[in-house]
């Protein structure tokens, strides 16, 4: 992608620190990103989540949540912008300071209504990616969920 007016980059060298493994992929009705949503809305099209069939067992539990949290791999951007001109007129924002989906690891996150499960494919309400979109993760809701784990001692630990 080009650079905007005052938009800043870094030199990075070949990223060697972690690798993330992708575990399906997300279908949308948006084939480039200009016609994505900025941000997902929960009465948004109907999306699929395609889980590798590896991972179908790992959905077990899952279909209790209406809300789940999508991890996703932003794949067409760019990742070493430090500053950003989101209008395009000369000022910018740190990176930090931004949903964009250009930042040094790609993660984009989305909370969707989760309409029904049928095998390893997750209907959803609530995404804002371009179809064929790498998955990362699923969680539920963090509001609605209570650890299963037994309790450990920073539980209790406040300031
Ligand atoms: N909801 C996520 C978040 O807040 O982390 C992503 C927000 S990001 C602003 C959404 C935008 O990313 C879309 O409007 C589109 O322009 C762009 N986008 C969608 N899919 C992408 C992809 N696979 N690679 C790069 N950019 C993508």
């Amino acid at each position: 992608m080009d650079l905007r007016e005052n938009e800043q980059i870094v030199q990075l060298a070949q990223a060697s620190d972690a690798a993330v493994r992708f575990i399906g992929r997300i279908r949308t009705p948006w084939s480039t990103r200009d016609q994505c949503p900025r941000q997902g809305r929960i009465d948004g099209p109907e999306c699929q989540i395609a889980l590798l069939p590896e991972w179908h067992d790992a959905l077990d539990g899952l279909e209790f949540y209406q809300t789940i949290e999508v991890l996703y791999w932003l794949d067409q951007s760019r990742r070493d912008l430090t500053r950003q001109s989101p209008r395009s007129d000369g000022s910018t924002v740190g990176t930090f300071a931004l949903r964009s989906p250009a930042r040094p690891n790609p993660i984009g996150t989305s909370m969707v209504r989760l309409l029904r499960i049928e095998g390893p494919v997750l209907h959803v309400q609530g995404l804002d990616c371009v179809d064929g979109t790498p998955l990362l993760d699923l969680k539920p809701d963090r509001c609605a969920f209570t650890p299963k784990a037994p309790p450990q001692p920073g539980d209790s630990q406040t300031a």
